[in-house]
Formats: C-alpha cells, sequence, structure tokens
C-alpha cells in the first residue's frame, strides 16, 4: 500500500492549488474594485435620516468585506498546503498522523486523489473528517 503521493502527483496538486490560488487572487481583486465602486456619497447621505433602513449599498459592502476575508483565508489554507506539498506531508490523512488506527479513510492513509483535487486544503479524508465532527475522534 502506498503511503505517500508520487513525485508526479504532487506536482499535479500543487498545480492545481496555484491555479486555484490565482482564482480566488481574480476574486478578491474583483471585490475590491466593486467596494471603490461605491459611491461614499450615497452612504452618507442625510436625506434618508428618517430611513431606518441601513441601505443596500453599506449592507454589499459588510457582505463584500465578509467574502474577502472568506477568500483570504481560503488563500492562506492553501498557502499551507502547498507548505506540506514541499515537506511530503501533503494528501495523508492528519488523523492516520495523530493516530494510524483511528483513520478508516479507504486508501488511508492516503486522502483520495479526487478529494483533493477538489478540496485542496483537504487535511483530512472525508471519513475521519465526519467521525471528528460527530466528536467519534
Ligand atoms: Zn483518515
Amino acid at each position: 500500500m502506498k503511503s505517500k503521493y508520487s513525485k508526479a502527483k504532487l506536482a499535479k496538486f500543487k498545480k492545481n492549488i496555484l491555479q486555484k490560488m490565482e482564482e480566488i487572487n481574480e476574486s478578491i481583486q474583483g471585490i475590491r474594485s466593486s467596494n471603490l465602486d461605491v459611491d461614499e456619497n450615497s452612504l452618507f447621505s442625510d436625506n434618508s435620516s428618517e430611513d431606518h433602513d441601513e441601505g443596500t449599498e453599506s449592507h454589499e459592502v459588510e457582505k463584500n468585506f465578509l467574502l474577502m476575508s472568506r477568500e483570504s483565508d481560503y488563500l492562506t489554507n492553501l498557502e499551507k498546503a502547498l507548505q506540506r506539498i514541499d515537506d511530503g506531508s501533503y494528501g495523508i490523512c492528519q488523523v492516520y498522523t495523530d493516530d494510524a488506527e483511528k483513520c478508516e479513510c479507504p486508501e488511508s492513509p492516503l486522502i483520495p486523489e479526487e478529494r483533493l483535487l477538489e478540496v485542496p486544503n483537504a487535511t483530512k479524508g472525508v471519513f475521519c473528517k465526519e467521525k471528528k465532527k460527530l466528536n467519534l475522534l
């Protein structure tokens, strides 16, 4: 049984991660520039002082900031994933690393390739992740 992904596979994962990072960077740029489009005067205009509605534009800005922080969190996680590729621990279920007997991933200790391509920042296999969520680990 393989306990590590081959160099060729890791290179493939790395490419996938770098591509995702690029997409996120673009998305963050997009959110930033859409924030700049918001006219500040409309946020603080006093002709709506009777209006207790917070206003859709400030709500929009808030939503964008939330989205932006989520995206940059994801970016940080992807950077960590890149580090794991470099140190060779990428794609190995964390539960296995902590306690090999507890990992019930079907390809233990490896996190399946499809999952890693879909969720490149995954540190656990789906099985272990769900068990952890249910406090079974
Ligand atoms: Zn596992």
